[in-house]
């Protein structure tokens, strides 16, 4: 689609947010285009096609599936949504990580969690890292689930927001992949891609927006670009709006990363099973063997360990993981595996990160981002979601909300 000269409302991003945006926008009528520097829609969702599998590098799991609305979309639009318990729920092989281990680490586990949901109430904001147990058996443990939740270290992420997070404990997956099921939204909405928004000016009656591909106007203008990019103020705002930017930087971008590796005689290790890593002095990596029974592993990385591997270059990951795992369960399963795919969402332009979370003292940022200005400029996107952030489904939710809002503004008085 090439790009319009004028339509009502430009929404800025075709990730889940502003695709949601969208169908909201085109079931009402509205005129609207939406502007996505990328050269595909979905943005965070992002499934690959390697090994002969369908690989989501992106969001994977419909957190809160049986509330999520991606999950009644996947299927109205015929994808299959897989119910079957996540591996995170079973204990995990008992390569370096034997059963009475894994019992005393959830006991720690549990601990903890009821720590922070009793302070959540009476205590003033602090990081989660003031609730661990002082020299704690299993902190570094405890601190690499948390780069798994947050993409941080327990000591950046604040307390209220961690417990303002909703989830219903249901967890499925889309078998041909979340990212494919979210970017299908974008085919039947007038999305222009290759298309990175450089300037919004908003001093004048009707909003100015400045393209890498032209320019257009609109009456309103909604934004779902990531923290990171609001925060960098890689599109420039007249006047400026210095609040968003505020907002933004108490809501940085988590680091996660995914690596698929294609496993040969699969058949020895049992379905849908998971191994941890060692921990290192950075964090520790997680393995999930044969997603859906498929001949391969898929690896997470998060927080700094992540960062590390990112920054170390091409193919640090598979080395990292190829080495671990024959570390944990023998040398003969080196040439077994091979890289097929991974992410760098760090060093993608158009995310430089992962998903939000917030700085202590900074939950209240994520209401402050959502806030309209001037009833002209909306603003969606996974950290906007007051429960559900840095999630598909609250970026979902955002986008609906920012639509809404956007068509009361737009009704004549
Ligand atoms: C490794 C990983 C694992 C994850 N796992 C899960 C999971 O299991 N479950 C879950 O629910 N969530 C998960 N998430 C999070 C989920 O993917 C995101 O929260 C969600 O996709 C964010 O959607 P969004 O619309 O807010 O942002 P985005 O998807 O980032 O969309 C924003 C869009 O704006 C575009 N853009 C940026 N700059 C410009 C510009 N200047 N002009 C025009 N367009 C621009 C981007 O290209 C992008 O398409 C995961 C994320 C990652 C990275």
């Amino acid at each position: 689609m090439r790009i319009p000269s004028e339509v009502d409302v430009v929404i800025i991003g075709a990730g889940a947010s502003g695709l949601a945006a969208g169908r909201r926008l085109a079931e009402a009528k509205i005129s609207f285009a939406i502007l996505e520097a990328r050269s595909r829609t979905g943005g965070r969702a992002w499934t690959v096609n390697a090994g002969g599998c369908p690989l989501d590098v992106g969001c994977g799991w419909l957190h809160s599936a049986d509330h999520n609305p991606w999950s009644k979309i996947a299927e109205a639009e015929g994808f299959t949504v897989d119910r079957s318990d996540p591996p995170w729920g079973k204990p995990a092989l008992e390569y370096g990580f034997s059963a009475d281990e894994q019992r005393d680490f959830r006991k720690a586990m549990e601990t903890f969690y009821r720590r922070l949901d009793e302070a959540s109430e009476a205590s003033s904001d602090q990081p989660l890292s003031d609730f661990l147990e002082p020299g704690g058996k299993w902190n570094s443990l405890l601190n690499a689930i948390s780069t798994y939740v947050n993409g941080v270290e327990l000591d950046r992420a604040s307390l209220h927001d961690y417990v303002a997070y909703e989830d219903s404990g249901k967890n499925w997956r889309v078998v041909e992949g979340y990212g494919a099921a979210i970017s299908k939204l974008g085919e039947k909405l007038p999305v222009v891609l290759n298309c990175p928004v450089k300037s919004i000016d908003h001093s004048g009656k009707r909003v100015k927006i400045e393209t890498a591909e032209g320019n257009l106007s609109a009456r309103a203008v909604i934004v779902t670009i990531p923290t990171r990019l609001i925060a960098d103020q890689i599109i420039r705002f007249t006047p400026e709006l210095r609040e968003k930017t505020e907002a933004a930087r108490g809501l940085p971008l988590g680091l996660a990363d995914k690596l698929f590796l294609s496993l040969e005689d699969a058949a020895k290790f049992p379905k849908e099973s998971r191994l941890f890593g060692k921990i290192h002095p950075l964090g520790a990596a997680n393995y999930h063997i044969r997603p859906f029974g498929h001949p391969l592993i898929e690896a997470y990385f998060g927080g700094m360990l992540a960062r590390e591997l990112e920054e170390s270059g091409e193919g640090a990951f598979g080395a990292f993981a190829i080495d671990e795992i024959a570390g944990l369960v023998g040398n003969d399963i080196k040439t077994k595996l091979k890289a097929l795919a991974e992410s760098h969402w760090s060093r993608d332009p158009y995310s430089r990160g992962s998903y939000s979370f917030a700085l202590p003292g900074h939950a209240g940022a994520r209401a402050k981002l959502a806030e309209p200005f001037d009833n002209r400029l909306f603003f969606a996107g996974e950290a906007c979601s007051p429960e559900y952030f840095s999630t598909a489904h609250g970026a979902y939710e955002s986008g609906v909300t920012a639509a809404d809002q956007v068509m009361a503004a737009l009704q004549p008085a």
